[in-house]
C-alpha cells in the first residue's frame, strides 16, 4: 500500500530544518533560495547560518462573508465577469471546486475554519453563542512565533463571542449600520495600516468583510456594471431580517423580474467587493509579500437568491453550503483546479501542515496538501468522506461529491428526511427519500453517518467549546439587527 504523501513529508521533516522542508514542500525558490542558493541546492541547514533572517511564510486568510461559489467568475460557471481582481489571483492558486462550509451562518462556520472541527463538535450550531477555544489557527500560529492580526466586519465575529482567540490585534468594530460599514472598504485600510507597521517576523492576517451580505449595498459602479435596477416594488434591502423574506416569496409577490433584479444586485455586490480588494492585493504584489505568503480566499457560506423559496442563508441547500476556496502558494505553486471534495474544516490542518506547525488534537479536517501532490490519485478516499453541514437542529451530510442526506425541521417536532443525487439533480429539486431505492440508500448512508458519530462521540464531548451566550447591550443588538438577525438568532445549543 502506498504511503500517504503528507505522512512521508511530516516524518522526514523531523530530520530536517523547517525552512529546508518548506523549500522542498512548497517549492519556495524566492523564500528559500534567494541569497542562500548554495544552502538550498546542497540541502544544508540555512537556519544554522549566523544572522539568517526568519523567512517562514506569512499567512493571509481572506473571508468574503456570504459569497456563493458559483458567482465568482474564476469558477467559470456563468458568463459574467464578476471578479476580475480575484480571477487573477485564482489563476495562480490551487482552486478547490467542491468545497462546502460546515454551517450556513457566520459564527459556526468561521469557528470551523479556525478550529478544524465540525459544528457538532465545537458545539456552536447557530449564531450568538460564546466560545472558549482551547486552540485556534491563530493561537497555534501565535504559539509558534507568528504575529497574528484580524480585521473583520464585526457582527458575530465580535470579541464578545470569542472567535478572536489567538489574535494579538483584532478589530471588529460594531455599531448600527448608519455609523459603520462592515465591508472590506472598512477593514482593508486597517489591515494595510497594520501591515505597514507590523512587528518583525512572520504573520497571520485574517481579513473579513460582509460585502455580499444583507442589506445588499452595492456601489453605483457595481450596479451599473450589471444593470441592477428594480422594476417593481421588490426591495431586498428593505426586507433585510424579515424572516429571510419567506412570506413575500410564498405569497407569490416575487416574480421573474424581481428574481432578475435580485441576481443582478448580488452580482453587483460581488463585483463591488472584488474591486474593494484591489488596493490590498496591489499592496501585496508591490511589496513582494505575495510570494512570501500563503494566501487563502474563502467564505463562510453562500446565499439563496430565491431558490427553494428563500433569500438569505441559514438553510442547508447547496447554494448556501457550497463556498469558494483557493490557496495561493508562493510563486503560484500547485496552481490549478482540484476536484477533491473538501470542507472548511480542512483549512486549519492544511495551513498548519504547510507552515510546519503541529496540528492540535481534536481536529477533524484533513491536510489538503495531500490533494496537491503528484500522488493525488493515492487519495481516492477523499471521495468517500463525510462532510457535515449544520444549522441549529437541521443537518446535512455529503458523501463524496454525489450523495447528500439531510434532516430538516419542517413543523413542530417533525423532521423531514432528505436524499439528493447532486450529480443528476444539482439544484436539489427531487427528494429521493420516497422511492424504494432512495429509501434503501438513505438507510445505508445514515447508518454510516450514525456509526461515525457514535465512534467519535466521546471526543466530541472533550472538545466542545461552547460556553453559553453573552449578554448583548443595545448597541450590539442594533448591529446584529442591521445585518438582518433578530433575537431568535442569539439562541444556541
Ligand atoms: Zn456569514
Amino acid at each position: 500500500m502506498r504511503r500517504p504523501f503528507g505522512t512521508r513529508l511530516i516524518r522526514s521533516a523531523r530530520t530536517e530544518s523547517g525552512r529546508t522542508r518548506l523549500c522542498r514542500v512548497l517549492g519556495l525558490a524566492v523564500l528559500c533560495c534567494a541569497g542562500v542558493a548554495a544552502a538550498c541546492s546542497a540541502g544544508d541547514e540555512p537556519e544554522s547560518q549566523a544572522g539568517a533572517a526568519d523567512e517562514r511564510p506569512n499567512l493571509i486568510l481572506i473571508s468574503m462573508d456570504t459569497m456563493r461559489a458559483d458567482r465568482l467568475s474564476f469558477y467559470g460557471e456563468r458568463d459574467r465577469k464578476t471578479t476580475p481582481v480575484l480571477d487573477k489571483l485564482a489563476a495562480e492558486a490551487a482552486v478547490f471546486r467542491d468545497c462546502i462550509a460546515t454551517s450556513t451562518v457566520t459564527g459556526p462556520s468561521h469557528l470551523s475554519m479556525f478550529t478544524g472541527q465540525f459544528a457538532h463538535r465545537h458545539g456552536l450550531v447557530k449564531n450568538g453563542g460564546k466560545v472558549a477555544p482551547k486552540y485556534t489557527l491563530a493561537s497555534a500560529l501565535l504559539d509558534a512565533g507568528w504575529n497574528t492580526a484580524g480585521f473583520t466586519g464585526g457582527g458575530y465575529l465580535r470579541e464578545l463571542f470569542g472567535l478572536n482567540f489567538g489574535f494579538e490585534t483584532y478589530r471588529a468594530k460594531g455599531g448600527p449600520l448608519a455609523q459603520f460599514k462592515r465591508t472590506f472598504e472598512t477593514s482593508i485600510p486597517h489591515a494595510l495600516d497594520w501591515l505597514k507597521s507590523r512587528p518583525k517576523g512572520p504573520f497571520f492576517l485574517f481579513l473579513h468583510g460582509y460585502d455580499p451580505h444583507c442589506p445588499y449595498e452595492a456601489t453605483p459602479e457595481g450596479l451599473r456594471e450589471f444593470g441592477a435596477t428594480a422594476s417593481g416594488p421588490f426591495d431586498p434591502a428593505g426586507l433585510c431580517g424579515e424572516e429571510h423574506y419567506l412570506p413575500q416569496l410564498l405569497s407569490g409577490e416575487f416574480d421573474e423580474n424581481d428574481s432578475r433584479y435580485l441576481n443582478d444586485l448580488y452580482d453587483a455586490l460581488v463585483f463591488s467587493a472584488d474591486q474593494s480588494l484591489k488596493p490590498f492585493i496591489y499592496y501585496l504584489r508591490k511589496t513582494g509579500l505575495i510570494d512570501e505568503s500563503i494566501i487563502v480566499f474563502t467564505s463562510d457560506h453562500g446565499e439563496s437568491l430565491g431558490e427553494h423559496d428563500w433569500i438569505g442563508h441559514g438553510r442547508l441547500w447547496e447554494e448556501q453550503a457550497r463556498v469558494p476556496l483557493f490557496i495561493r502558494f508562493p510563486e503560484g505553486r500547485w496552481a490549478g483546479d482540484i476536484d477533491a471534495p473538501v470542507s472548511l474544516v480542512d483549512l486549519m490542518p492544511t495551513l498548519l501542515d504547510a507552515l510546519e506547525v503541529p496540528i492540535p488534537g481534536g481536529v477533524q479536517g484533513r491536510s489538503l496538501l495531500l490533494t496537491l501532490s503528484a500522488e493525488r490519485d493515492a487519495f481516492e478516499d477523499f471521495g468517500s468522506r463525510m462532510r457535515v453541514v449544520r444549522f441549529d437542529e437541521d443537518e446535512v451530510i455529503r458523501f463524496g461529491s454525489r450523495w447528500k442526506i439531510g434532516f430538516r425541521r419542517v413543523a413542530g417536532e417533525q423532521m423531514e428526511q432528505q436524499l439528493y443525487d447532486l450529480q443528476a439533480d444539482p439544484n436539489e429539486l427531487t427528494n429521493l427519500i420516497g422511492t424504494s431505492a432512495g429509501g434503501d440508500l438513505f438507510e445505508v448512508l445514515n447508518d454510516r453517518y450514525g456509526a461515525w458519530r457514535a465512534e467519535t462521540e466521546s471526543d466530541d464531548a472533550e472538545y466542545r467549546i461552547l460556553r453559553g451566550r453573552p449578554e448583548l447591550d443595545a448597541e450590539e443588538e442594533a448591529e446584529l439587527s442591521g445585518l438582518g438577525y433578530g433575537s431568535g438568532e442569539t439562541d444556541s445549543e
